[in-house]
C-alpha cells in the first residue's frame, strides 16, 4: 500500500471528530491533550530562551486582558491554566498556543496602545485555540508527509532545532521562531470573527478591533518593512472591511457586557 494512502486511512482511523464553535467539522489526528502538551512545552522553552527576557509587569497587564477574555469562553477551554507572558523584543507580535498560553511582545504595544486594542490581537489569537486551528496544521501537515518529522520532534525522538522550529510554526508561533507560516484564509477569518465578538462579550470595544489592525498596517519596523505578525496574518485590508462590517453588529453585546458590569481595567 503506498505510504500516503496508508497514511490517510491512518489518519482516518485515528481523527477524533472535532468540530469548530460554528459547527465545521475537522480533521484531527492529535488530541486535546497533546495539543495542550505540546503548547505548554514550547511556551516553557520560549520563557527559558535566553535570547528573550520576561517583563513581569507587562505580563500581569496582558494576563488581566486574557482573564477578562477567557471568563467568556465555553467549556473545556475556559478551565484551561491560562497563562499570559510578555516578552522583551521589538518586533510587533503576539500568539497563543494550546494549552492556554499566550505571549505577546513588547513591540505590540507601540501598535496596541489601549487595553481594547490589545484585547484584540489576544481575542484573535484565543481564537485560532478555540477552533484547534493548530491541530489542524498540525494534521495537515502529517497527511502531507512533512510533518512526521514535526511529531517526532515533539516525542522527543530525532528533534533537530529546525523540527522544533517547524512545530512552533505550526502552532502560530513561527514568527517568534523565525519560521514564517501563515494561517489560511479560512482560519484567519474564524479567528477575525471568534475574537471580536470575545472582546464584546468581554466588556472591550469591538471597534478597536478596526483600530487595531489599522495601526499594524500603518506600521513601519526600523528595517523600514512591516511587521512580520503581517506576514503570518495576511490581507490586511480584507480583515478590516470585515471588522468594520461586524463592529455596528456587536455594539449590543459590548453594552450588555458594560451594563451587566463587565468593565475591564487592565493597566
Ligand atoms: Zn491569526
Amino acid at each position: 500500500m503506498p505510504l500516503r494512502l496508508s497514511l490517510a486511512l491512518t489518519a482516518l482511523l485515528l481523527s477524533a471528530c472535532a468540530t469548530t464553535p460554528d459547527g465545521r467539522s475537522q480533521v484531527l489526528l492529535v488530541s486535546d491533550s497533546q495539543l495542550n502538551q505540546m503548547g505548554q512545552t514550547a511556551f516553557e522553552q520560549m520563557k527559558a530562551n535566553d535570547r528573550t527576557s520576561t517583563v513581569p509587569a507587562r505580563s500581569s497587564y496582558a494576563q488581566c486582558i486574557v482573564n477578562a477574555l477567557v471568563a467568556e469562553l465555553p467549556d473545556p477551554w475556559r478551565g484551561l491554566p491560562w497563562e499570559a507572558q510578555a516578552f522583551a523584543i521589538a518586533e510587533p507580535n503576539a500568539f497563543a498556543l494550546p494549552g492556554g498560553k499566550v505571549g505577546i511582545n513588547t513591540g505590540l504595544l507601540r501598535i496596541a496602545d489601549t487595553q481594547d486594542k490589545l484585547a484584540a490581537v489576544i481575542g484573535h489569537e484565543i481564537g485560532h485555540v478555540v477552533y484547534r486551528h493548530a491541530g489542524e496544521r498540525i494534521s495537515q501537515q502529517q497527511l502531507a508527509q512533512t510533518g512526521i518529522a514535526v511529531a517526532g520532534a515533539y516525542a522527543g525522538r530525532n528533534s533537530s532545532p529546525e523540527q522544533v522550529n517547524q512545530l512552533m510554526a505550526a502552532m502560530g508561533a513561527g514568527a517568534q521562531v523565525g519560521v514564517l507560516l501563515p494561517f489560511s484564509r479560512r482560519h484567519e477569518t474564524e479567528a477575525d470573527v471568534y475574537g471580536q465578538r470575545l472582546m464584546a462579550e468581554a466588556g472591550f470595544d469591538p471597534r478597536a478591533a478596526v483600530d487595531l489592525w489599522q495601526g499594524m498596517q500603518a506600521a513601519t519596523g526600523s528595517q523600514g518593512r512591516p511587521p512580520l505578525f503581517l506576514s503570518t496574518h495576511p490581507d490586511p485590508a480584507g480583515r478590516i472591511r470585515a471588522l468594520s462590517e461586524a463592529a455596528p453588529r456587536l455594539m449590543p453585546t459590548y453594552q450588555a457586557a458594560r451594563a451587566a458590569g463587565k468593565r475591564p481595567n487592565c493597566r
